[in-house]
């Protein structure tokens, strides 16, 4: 099982509390993320692969492993409120996750349905 993180900055307040909520599911579950979501993960106790920052292309080599189907899910905490200069890059991860049909959460509560899911099927 591997699961790609991804929080924007308006976001990452989120995502560590969701880290944090589900961290016994996370159990067993490699991570994988871009660079600063991935600080932000070790810091609240969670050991994962950190990519480059999204920003510098870090979103991009996600997309790559969705386009290579080694990812099982994908929890992206989008800002809606703000601009990203790396938007084309988030267009693509989207992409490639609705191409090879892979289950994509891009807010907490869909995050967690998946968690849920996932740990109830494993
Ligand atoms: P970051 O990248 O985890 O390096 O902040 C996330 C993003 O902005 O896509």
């Amino acid at each position: 099982m591997r699961i790609a993180l991804i929080a924007h900055d308006g976001k990452k307040a989120e995502m560590v509390a969701f880290l944090l909520e589900y961290k016994e599911e996370f159990k067993g579950v490699e991570l994988v993320s871009t660079g600063t979501t991935g600080s932000h993960a070790e810091k609240a106790g969670l050991p994962v692969r950190r990519f480059l920052s999204g920003p510098l292309g870090g979103d991009a080599q996600i997309a790559a492993l969705a386009a290579e189907k080694k990812l099982d899910a994908v929890i992206f905490f989008r800002d809606p409120l703000d601009k990203h200069p790396h938007e084309p890059d988030v267009q693509m991860l989207m992409r490639l996750c609705d191409v090879h049909n892979i289950p994509l959460a891009t807010n907490p509560a869909t995050a967690k349905l998946i968690m849920d899911q996932l740990v109830r099927s494993s």
